[in-house]
């Protein structure tokens, strides 16, 4: 699909001794190298486009988004995908509900977010997928899991066998016998009691076609359309081959989507991602923000208010990307705030003559450490913060202004 304008990114002086990146993998609780190696490859699961973009999808990409940052400045050479999941049960209920043709519905809300992402400056992926594209894609990968044994029938619809993958739970680490497990896998999309399968948390990969329903060309399944685990699967697998470095979203969906989706690609590409990353979910009025419980706050109405898109972007860089918090108007009045102070800092400085004896490099320097330490976001701040106070009393010149702004820009994607 046609992505957003990637923004300009300043290249930064090169650095000696960069740490590398390091972030928490949820999989296994620990910090590892993001991506060891020169290329770096992510797949971020995409929205099902109904209730784009609201903050805390804005929240979990700009995670992503500051990881890719820190990547290039390491000199990677990086690839990034993601997909549109077009086509999906909660986007045909809200269709339905509102009147609107799923098809517009889903044209509408990308065309949102693709306007909301550019405002935000978050760098585009080099492949966006959308799953009625792959559909054929998709039908391949579950026929060859059918005809390996690693998948079975239930009346007319095909399901993926768990017990065929032996490192099924390796990325959520939750028992499949556990009441609990059954129970979360019913809450997020599953269907644990359906008869007929061989174990209740046995995903579905195609769904025959049910009347009033869209469906496709199936070939061997039959009319129907996707599960929603698979598409990612495949998608991942042919835009990024398996294995890849890391697979991310909110922390909604390490379990069943990542859980699935990874088991999916181990079987129908022998890997899937090293390192697992979740966002922490922002919560609003007291709930999580959740498109079932209607608290949502949307990118494109602050916007619409208003709103700089840089003052978001830093009320959000306030809160580390793992944390689970609360938004309130007091974020965005900070955010707004912050970025007040970084301008006039930076204007200060930049009418200065002094010479600021090397700070702005040990601001930058500590930026870089701070993103390399899984995405310390708030404490990269903290370090601007402390610049931008400080050039009221002691300005820094034009060069430092000059080394401070490009390095805002490049790494935290603040254009001041
Ligand atoms: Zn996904």
């Amino acid at each position: 699909m046609r992505t957003w304008p990637a923004p300009n990114i300043p290249a930064l002086p090169v650095a000696a001794n960069l740490a590398p990146v390091r972030v928490f993998d949820s999989a296994t609780g620990t910090l590892v190298e993001a991506a060891p190696g020169s290329i770096a490859t992510l797949y971020a699961c995409g929205i099902t486009p109904y209730d784009a973009t609201h903050l805390g999808h804005a929240n979990t990409y700009l995670a992503f988004d500051l990881l890719q940052r820190a990547w290039l400045d390491a000199g990677k050479q990086v690839t990034y995908a993601s997909n549109i999941t077009d086509v999906d049960d909660p986007l045909l209920e809200r269709a339905a509900a509102t009147g609107v043709d799923w098809r517009e519905l889903a044209r509408e809300q990308t065309e949102l977010f693709r306007a909301d992402m550019t405002a935000l400056r978050m760098l585009p992926p080099n492949a966006w997928v959308s799953v009625v594209a792959i559909i054929p894609d998709v039908v391949a990968a579950v026929a060859g899991m059918l005809a390996r044994g690693e998948a079975y029938w239930v009346d007319g619809d095909v399901y993926a066998d768990l017990s065929a993958d032996p490192w099924f739970g390796t990325v959520a680490g939750l028992a499949a016998s556990d009441p609990a497990t059954l129970a979360l896998f019913g809450e997020r999309g599953g269907d644990p009691e359906r008869p007929g399968k061989r174990h209740p948390l046995d995903p579905a990969l195609w769904r025959a076609e049910r009347p009033g329903d869209p469906s496709w060309e199936g070939g061997q399944l039959g009319r129907g359309r996707p599960g929603w685990h698979i598409e990612c699967a495949v998608i991942a697998r042919d835009a990024l081959g398996l294995p890849f470095d890391i697979q991310g979203g909110g922390t909604d969906l390490r379990f069943p989507h990542h859980e699935m989706s990874s088991s999916h690609a181990r079987l129908i590409g022998g890997g899937a991602a090293r390192t697992h990353m979740h966002a922490g979910l922002v919560a609003y009025q007291g709930e999580k923000m959740s498109k079932s419980r209607g608290n949502l706050v949307f990118v494109s109405r602050l916007l619409a208010d208003g709103v700089d898109p840089m003052a978001i972007r830093l009320a959000l860089l306030f809160h580390h990307y793992r944390e689970e918090w609360e938004w309130t108007d007091a974020d965005l009045a900070r955010g707004v705030e912050c970025l007040a102070v970084w301008r006039q800092g930076v204007a200060e400085a930049h009418r200065a003559t002094g010479l600021d004896g090397g700070v702005a490099d040990r601001v930058v320097a500590g930026v870089r450490a701070a993103l390399a330490d899984d995405l310390n976001a708030p404490r990269a701040l903290s370090l601007v913060d402390e610049w931008a106070a400080l050039q009221s009393c002691a300005p820094g010149g034009p060069a430092a202004a000059q080394a401070v702004a490009e390095a805002i820009d490049a790494l935290l994607g603040i254009r001041l």
